[in-house]
């Protein structure tokens, strides 16, 4: 039995299937390169799910994470530790400073604590019925119950009915459809920049400005889901600075740890201020190891100036992918981008690319997500212009372009 064969048997006896895997088990990383189970390489431009910032097994990252597991890992948030507030800090700067920061794990808890905030922002700033969150159709939030109901789609809400109240979705990009929603008991706003796990659709121009002006007018609070665009990703540290807008909520994860599991939602401070002691906790959040981790990242994004790189090798990406035969459009901003395809074969050409050794995933039957390592090479990205080339050669032909 091959070892891949062996943790598909304990997988299937032993863990809850509440994933379609695909039949790869990873083993080994190292920058935007992985090793599965079975000796085989494979370039990664999924970087876990938009996880992986500065690719597998950073040294630095590495490094701190080692002398802080031999220094301290934990302690309760009864007390201070010594990093807590100095990656608080490292985030309200990169955020333009003069707002509070909460910890947790992922980026559901990120949401969920930016929901709560804005419950209680809401009942002292209308009262009691003063809770509903608008998002939008097709975005994606988290998968516990309360960032569940905020997801947009409602067919992964069905079979965990009754979700929490108080959530209403509209069509994003479309500010009349905002409008129309946001009564006086619309307390906050949610949404992403660009919908990533809903098909990588970036806001329309003017849209995130539009959101805006109208949180403005009826005073509701702009929150925004940088889980997955935020941190160099789209070409700037945050999504929403494509726009110039400055929200009074953000929610950022997956990068900020590069695989060490963290979490955390920035307010401005007068928003922030609205948790009082006991409002809010979780027993992992802000623990010395993942503060540790997410300081020394933000070190290395800063000094690498991840923004700059990602905007310029998600140029030379889309660029390329947009010769392919078949490749329609290609949407996204910097390096989280989607190959539209003009049928839907995503799934086969995401085969066919593990197949020559090169990790995408499909967001759409027609789209191709790319979300690689933002330390990614100019000669990675054509090998994997070539591989995603090959493949579409293949399953659409070379003359339907
Ligand atoms: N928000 C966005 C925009 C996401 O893309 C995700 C995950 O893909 C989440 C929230 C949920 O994050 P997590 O899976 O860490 O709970």
């Amino acid at each position: 039995m091959s070892a891949l064969e062996t943790l598909q048997l304990l997988d299937a006896e032993h863990v809850m299937q509440t994933y379609g895997r695909v039949p790869i088990a990873f083993v080994r990383g190292s920058g935007c390169r992985l090793w599965d189970s079975e000796g085989r390489e494979y370039l990664d431009f999924l970087a876990g799910l938009a996880v992986v910032s500065l690719g597998h097994a950073h040294p630095e990252v590495a490094s701190a994470i080692a002398d802080q597991a031999n220094t301290l890992l934990h302690v309760s948030n009864l007390y201070y530790n010594d990093l807590q507030p100095r990656l608080a800090a490292r985030i309200d700067g990169l955020l333009g400073g003069g707002g509070r920061v909460f910890f947790g794990n992922s980026g559901a808890e990120a949401n969920e604590c930016a929901i709560k905030l804005a419950r209680r922002w809401g009942m002292t700033h209308g009262g009691p019925s003063r809770f509903h969150v608008v998002t939008a159709f097709r975005s994606f939030h988290g998968r516990t119950l309360a960032t569940l109901a905020a997801t947009g789609q409602p067919e992964k809400q069905e079979p965990f009915q009754p979700v929490p109240e108080g959530f209403r979705h509209v069509p994003f990009g479309d500010p009349a459809a905002l409008e129309a929603a946001m009564d006086d008991r619309v307390a906050a706003v949610l949404l992403e920049p660009v919908q990533g796990e809903g098909g990588v659709n970036p806001a329309p121009e003017g849209y995130l400005e539009a959101v805006r002006a109208l949180c403005d007018e009826r005073d509701a609070l702009m929150i925004v889901d940088e889980v997955q665009t935020g941190l160099g990703r789209t070409g700037r540290w945050f999504g929403f600075e494509h726009a110039g807008v400055r929200p009074d909520v953000v929610t950022i994860a997956k990068a900020l740890g590069n695989g060490m599991p963290i979490g955390a939602c920035w307010a401005r401070a007068e928003v922030g201020e609205s948790f009082s002691p006991g409002d809010h906790a979780t027993t992992f959040g802000g623990q010395p190891l993942a503060a540790r981790a997410a300081l020394a990242v933000l070190d290395v994004m800063e000094r690498e100036d991840v923004p700059t790189r990602a905007f310029r090798a998600g140029k030379r990406l889309a660029d390329g992918v947009l010769t392919l035969p078949g490749v329609v459009a290609v949407r996204g901003w910097g390096l989280l981008l989607g190959a539209q395809l003009n049928r839907p074969v995503a799934g086969a050409v995401v085969a066919a690319c593990l197949e020559g050794g090169l990790v995408v995933n499909a967001v759409a039957a027609d789209t191709i997500r790319f979300a690689p390592p933002l330390l990614v090479s100019d000669d990675e990205i054509d090998v994997a212009v070539d591989i995603v080339g090959a493949a579409l050669a293949d399953l659409i032909g070379e003359g339907n372009a």
